[in-house]
């Protein structure tokens, strides 16, 4: 499941822009921050693949990446930026959610979390629309090697990126018929690279 090529496509505005060729396709989103450049740029091996800028304004875009020629790693804006307006911020929305809602060679959305902290209620608002409107969903959580230092009278703090995992899991359960499948990863030991892999040849082959 290894990827042996990795080629920028194209940068879309719309869901009907999108490449037209029928591959199958894998979209990433979580929230900015999450460690999303991180994991692309991991799982392809390679530094600076991800050409989204990080400025709000600029990240307005579905970005197309062809692997091995045969199926896409589609790059999807970062929520949750503090500073984007208001207006821009349901922009993004909208068109992102275009894009789940029609995209029909899309295989699963890979929902990135970072697995360091307590659940945000932005990604369980994002999660639980996804489960609503019944989009294929894998949760990444991100950050796994990451363990937050506990504060005095802090009470979530000390948690395990295990015990987040958990915890984030049994929050969106009703939000789902099956639960989602779900990996632990980090880019800094490298786990769960190959089983991200692994699972997107699995979900091609069904
Ligand atoms: P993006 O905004 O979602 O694309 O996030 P980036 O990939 O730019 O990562 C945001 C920040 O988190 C950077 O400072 C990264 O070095 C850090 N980061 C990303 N992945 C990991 C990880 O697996 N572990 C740790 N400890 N930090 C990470």
């Amino acid at each position: 499941a290894q990827i042996i090529q990795a080629d920028f496509v194209k940068s879309s505005v719309r869901f009907e822009d999108c490449p037209s060729d029928g591959l199958p396709e894998f979209a990433l989103v979580g929230r900015s921050n999450v460690g999303k450049s991180s994991l692309l740029n991991s799982i392809v091996r390679r530094k600076k693949l991800a050409l989204t800028s990080k400025k709000p304004g600029k990240t307005q875009l579905i970005n197309h990446f062809r692997i091995n020629d045969s199926w896409y790693l589609v790059d999807l804006p970062g929520y949750g930026y503090a500073s984007a307006p208001q207006e821009l911020r349901k922009d993004w929305d909208k068109f992102t959610k275009d894009y789940f809602l029609n995209r029909s060679t899309l295989v699963s959305v890979f929902l990135l979390i970072d697995g360091s902290i307590p659940a945000k209620k932005i990604d369980l608002e994002y999660a639980r629309w996804l489960g609503e409107n019944q989009i294929p969903m894998t949760i990444i959580f991100t950050k796994c090697d990451k363990r937050k230092k506990k504060k005095n009278g802090e009470k979530n703090g000390g948690k395990k990126p295990e015990d987040n995992v958990n915890d984030f899991q049994e929050l969106i359960r009703g939000y789902f018929e099956t639960v989602p499948p779900w990996i632990m990863t980090s880019n800094v030991t490298h786990e769960g690279r190959d089983e991200v892999l692994l699972h997107m040849a699995q979900l091609r082959n069904y």
